[in-house]
This record gives C-alpha cells, structure tokens and sequence, in this order.
C-alpha cells in the first residue's frame, strides 16, 4: 500500500468552508490538504444549487453557486493545496504522538497534526442500486455517475436514470464521436427525461435513428456469474419483467449527502452535529476543529458567511495549537508575510 500522507492540516470537506480554511490555513502558514467524497470542489454550492443565486456573500451582491465556488478556488490558488477527490473519509484515529491517522475509501492514510472537519450535510456519495445480485457485480461493471464513458466502447451498455447526467451519459455513449457503444439502452420508469432543450433533441434523434434504445421500466434483479454482469431483470408499467443482455451497467440515480462514518470518530455530538467551543472551532478532541454545517454552538446559523467567519477562527487557533503561541493578526494590506504568502507585491 501506499505511504501515508503526512500534513500539518487535513481539511474533511471542500464545500465553501473546506475552501476558505485552506485559505485561513495558509496566511497562518500552514499546510493543507483537502479531501472531499465529490470529485470536484464545491459542496452543496455545486451540488445542490449551482445556477441559482446567491445573494449574502458579503461584498459580492449576486453571484451563482459555481461562481462562488470559482472565486474560492481563485483565492486560495496561492496556497497550492493538494486534492484528493472522489474519497470519503472513513476513520479518524488518534496517533501515539498526538497526531491523528485518517482513512479514507480509496486506500488513502494521511498522518495529520490538526484535522479540519468541514462536512457540511455530510458526504455526497451516489445512490446506490438496491436489487438482488447488484452487490455482487465486478466493481468495473456497475458504475455510479463515471466521470468519463471510455468503459463503453464496443459494449452493450444500459444508462440507468433519467436527469441530465443519465442523458448526457445515454448521448456519449451513442453519438458519432462519442465512446460508441455497440448498443445503448436508456432506462427510467417515466418516458420523460429532464435536460437542456438541445440534449433532448439530440436524444430524440439518437432514439429515431436507432442508436439508443428507451426503455421504460425499473430494474428488479442483476444477474450475474462469478462477478460477470449477463443481464439484469426489469419490470414495465404493467408489471410485466423481461431480461435485458448486458456487459455495462451506468447508473444515476442521484448524488445525496450522507453524514456516513463521522458519527464513529469518537467526536462528542448533539443531533448528529459536532458540538464545537465558538472562539476555537474546536472538537472535543485536541488538534480536530469542526466548522461549517456540520457544527453546533449557542447561536450557529447554517450561513456560508458564518463558515468563513469560523474557518478564520479554527486557523487562529489551530496556529496557537501546532506553534505554542498565540499567532499576531496581521492585515493582507499591509503585512509583508502575508503577501509573500499571496504571490503578490
Ligand atoms: P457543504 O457545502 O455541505 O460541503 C461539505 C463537503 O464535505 C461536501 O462536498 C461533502 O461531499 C464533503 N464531505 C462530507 N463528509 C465527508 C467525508 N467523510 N469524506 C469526504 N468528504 C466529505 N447559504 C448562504 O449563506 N446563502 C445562501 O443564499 C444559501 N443558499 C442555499 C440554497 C440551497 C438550495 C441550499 C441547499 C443551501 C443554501 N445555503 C446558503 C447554505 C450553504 O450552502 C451551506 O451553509 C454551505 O454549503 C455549508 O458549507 P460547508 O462547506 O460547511 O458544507
């Protein structure tokens, strides 16, 4: 297995509040690492309400969750902070030498003298497909919302779904150009898809033509052998079940958030949220500071504004925490280290 990773500050979490605490971090300088469960940055801001306005950001009047989410990563550019996406952090556990090792689900360790906890609603991980024989299948067989299609080539595949990933991800696998499946088949119990105008379209023609195949229905049951997806089993409207041939299973059935494993670090909760001291952002456990939608103080208010305001103060104190001594407070106007720090003049 891999070396650990060694940090002096793993953030859980890279929703706004991950993201700002590793700019916090890094003008107290000290190094961060983020993980997040998504493979992208962004949390609920992304996930949940990209295009939508937001309106309480102080100093930008209107701005969309993605654009929010572009100006953190903007800002914290200067920091250089290593991702490790497409993870959930599993276990927490306390070192012999005060420092704490992290697991996550791809095999990662990291070594870390303080942990940031910033997991929001909990984790987004996709929904799974709850049918017999679905828990049997070759990993490489059944994925949830792949981020490339090259799996597809040449194979009978099914997409499982119908939001825009599930059409966007029908297309791909179909089009001239795209990952050309050998066959393509489109399942969702409606005969209605949501997607931009101009994907439908191309859908419809893709179906006219022949190259994807809708079927509407639910599937049932996965038949496998050793491993190997051979079908899965799918019932119509009229409650009628037929076998479908398959080699790639492709299913969205939706990204949710789950609280998951954080319940089990050891950490002292209140209504499945990290009680936190409000001048620290500390945990009930020495060098773990919690911030964000995840925490519960006197007055908490589930506010990116309020993240930020507790991203600031857990690097304060986490600075105390690693260096013995309280850190000054300097001004990005006009402290010379802080601009060193910046990569500005
Ligand atoms: P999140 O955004 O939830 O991010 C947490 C991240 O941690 C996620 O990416 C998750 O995958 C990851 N994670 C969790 N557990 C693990 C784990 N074990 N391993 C790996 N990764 C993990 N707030 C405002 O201030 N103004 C608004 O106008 C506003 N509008 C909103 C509109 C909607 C529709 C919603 C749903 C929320 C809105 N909010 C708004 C609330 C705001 O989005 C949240 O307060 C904010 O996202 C909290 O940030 P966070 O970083 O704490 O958590």
């Amino acid at each position: 297995s891999q070396p650990a990773v060694e940090t002096d500050a793993l953030i859980i979490g890279a929703g706004p509040a991950g993201l700002f605490q590793a700019f916090q971090l890094g003008l107290q300088g000290i190094a961060a690492q983020l993980v997040d469960a998504l493979p992208h940055a962004g949390g609920q801001c992304y996930q949940l309400y990209g295009h939508k306005p937001i309106y309480d950001i102080p100093g930008i009047p209107v701005c969309s969750g993605l654009e929010l989410v572009r100006r953190l990563e903007q800002q914290i550019a200067p920091m250089q902070v290593p991702r490790h996406l497409g993870q959930q952090v599993q276990s927490v556990e306390p070192m012999a030498d005060g420092r704490w090792q992290i697991g996550t689900t791809a095999g990662t360790w990291f070594q870390a003298r303080t942990v940031f906890i910033a997991a929001g609603v909990g984790a987004f991980v996709p929904k799974a497909l709850k049918v017999p024989g679905a828990e049997l299948l070759d990993p490489e067989q059944l994925l949830y919302h792949p981020q490339h299609l090259d799996g597809a080539a040449g194979r009978e595949v099914l997409v499982y779904g119908g939001d825009e990933e599930a059409v966007t991800a029908a297309i791909g696998c179909a089009v001239e150009g795209g990952m050309r499946a050998r066959k393509t088949y489109l399942m969702h119990r409606r005969d209605a898809f949501s997607a931009e105008p101009g994907q439908l379209a191309q859908l419809q023609q893709l179906r006219e033509s022949g190259a994807v195949e809708v079927i509407t229905g639910q599937i049932t049951e996965v038949r496998q052998q050793d491993g190997r997806l051979q079908a899965v089993q799918w019932m119509d409207g009229e409650g009628n079940e037929h076998p479908l041939p398959l080699e790639l299973l492709l299913v969205y059935l939706g990204i949710s958030p789950r609280l998951g494993p954080l319940t089990d670090w050891g950490l002292a909760l209140e209504r499945k949220q990290l009680l936190v001291d409000p001048a620290t952002l500390a945990t009930s456990a020495p060098g773990i500071y919690a911030i964000g939608d995840i925490v519960s103080y006197p007055g908490k208010k589930r506010l990116i504004l309020c993240a930020f305001h507790e991203a600031t103060m857990a690097a304060f104190a986490a600075a105390e925490y690693l260096q013995g001594s309280k850190p000054l407070l300097e001004y990005t106007t006009t402290s010379a280290r802080l601009h060193a720090i910046l990569g500005v003049e």
